[in-house]
């Protein structure tokens, strides 16, 4: 068993539309690589920061990866042997030693990327902008807009203080 600490950069696309860990981050690595009967066990945690806009406000996030992986890396001569032992293991997802190496980036990916969050948000209850006019309201809680019905707006400018109400009726009557 051998087990070593590492750092390594992210590569390109680390991440999904929302949130990746920027290309060329160091990410850390803690590997346990384990001598099995066909090739090697690789047991580990990836740690590393995801960047990206919370959903409603718009802020950078920065968002702690942590994951767990293990896969089993498969010496190239046993590689037939394993697929009749493991019925499930076909030749797309299983991963080979090739020459004295293993690749980690696809089974970091595998660890990482569906754990990060669709719809990342600064704090649970972040209000987000106006979806009328942008602003935030974070900034400015007492944010609002007078909000008024089109058929209204020439009976106000006649009569500002005039109860809607009554006056809708009224309106209406004459038209
Ligand atoms: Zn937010
Ligand atoms: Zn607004």
């Amino acid at each position: 068993m051998h087990e070593v600490d590492f750092q390594a950069e992210a590569p390109a696309d680390f991440g999904t539309d929302v949130l990746s860990v920027p290309q060329g981050q160091m990410m850390d690595l803690q590997v346990r690589m384990e001598s099995v009967h066909e090739g090697v066990l690789v047991t580990g945690t990836v740690s590393a920061s995801a960047v990206g806009p919370c959903v409603r406000c718009l802020d950078d996030l920065d968002l702690p990866v942590n994951n767990r992986f293990q896969e089993l890396f498969v010496w190239p001569d046993r590689a037939q042997h394993h697929r009749e032992v493991d019925a499930e293991a076909d030749e797309q997802d299983e991963h080979q030693i090739v020459d004295e190496k293993i690749d980690l980036e696809p089974v970091l990916r595998d660890a990482v990327l569906p754990s990060l969050p669709f719809q990342p948000v600064c704090r649970d209850d972040c209000p987000g902008l106006c979806s009328d006019c942008g602003a935030r309201l974070e900034d400015d809680p007492d944010h609002h807009h007078e909000l008024i019905d089109p058929r209204w707006a020439a009976l106000e400018a006649l009569a500002p203080l005039a109860s809607p109400s009554g006056d809708v009726d009224n309106e209406e009557k004459r038209n």
